[in-house]
């Protein structure tokens, strides 16, 4: 697809900043979600400690955190460090898309898809759930978007989405394997990615479950049983997937040639 902007060190810096603001956003989407209130109503974030509206100062994306020493500027009340971090991953994330790809219609798509996946793995980290009141209108998005932007064919896309769906299902079907969430998140990343896309997906989410989990498990920090929340495994695997996955796959079959 046609690249309209190549990415060159100001855009990419421009890009960070804004992306910051936009994982800032996201925190707030993914917390109000949860709390089941309006995104945009109240327009003010207050303390949830001391309720104190926050103010620009409070707001500037991971600087006001680390200036405030991550406490409440009224009532000193620790400020969970997933705000910071939210903010920080998601332009990392955001930014790395912008680099690999310029500045495309196929760019935005995959843009507008990794919000959501960043969100519902903010959601999932803090409350071990990805809701439908953020999955149902990423589906809707992405697929209005996908009628118009596919480098693929539509039935690529079409037949990702229930790929995406279908394996999830049957792995939702073993004990400690998935929930109803990331069902329906495989399913948008199928619609978003197409079916090669979301197989790769799903095998890059275990690669990095395991390799990240397996120690975790060993040291100790997670019990044996423990459910963990799979939402930020899916987010880097997803991420592989979409940059290298057919690279590797490609390295991969060389070696059997
Ligand atoms: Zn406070």
């Amino acid at each position: 697809m046609e690249t309209i902007y190549t990415a060159d060190a100001l855009l990419l810096i421009y890009s960070f900043v804004v992306f910051l603001f936009i994982g800032s956003f996201l925190n707030v989407w993914a917390i109000r979600t949860l709390d089941g209130t309006s995104v945009l109503h109240p327009r003010h974030s207050h303390c949830p400690s001391c309720s104190t509206l926050l103010t620009w100062r409070d707001l500037i994306p991971v600087l006001s955190w680390l200036f405030l020493r991550g406490r409440c500027r009224t009532c000193g009340e620790p400020i969970s460090w997933l705000y910071p971090l939210g903010e920080l991953v998601s332009a990392l994330i955001l930014t790395f898309i912008v680099w690999q790809q310029g500045l495309s219609l196929e760019t935005f798509v995959i843009l507008t898809l990794f919000v959501f996946i960043l969100t519902l793995t903010m959601t999932d980290i803090r409350a071990k759930l990805m809701p439908n009141k953020i999955t149902y209108p990423g589906l809707v998005v992405i697929l209005l978007l996908r009628l118009f932007i596919h480098p693929l064919g539509l039935t690529d896309y079409g037949i990702g989405f229930f790929v995406g769906g279908a394996l999830l299902t049957l792995l939702a079907l073993v004990p400690n394997g998935m929930g109803g969430g990331d069902i329906k998140l495989f399913a948008l990343i199928g619609l978003a990615l197409g079916w090669q896309g979301v197989l790769f997906a799903l095998f890059y989410s275990c690669v990095w479950g395991t390799v990240f989990g397996l120690p975790l498990k060993w040291a100790g920090v997670i019990k044996p049983r423990q459910p963990i929340p799979f939402g930020p495994f899916i987010l880097i695997g997803t991420l592989t997937a979409w940059a290298y996955g057919a690279d590797i796959w490609d390295l991969y079959m060389q070696l059997y040639r």
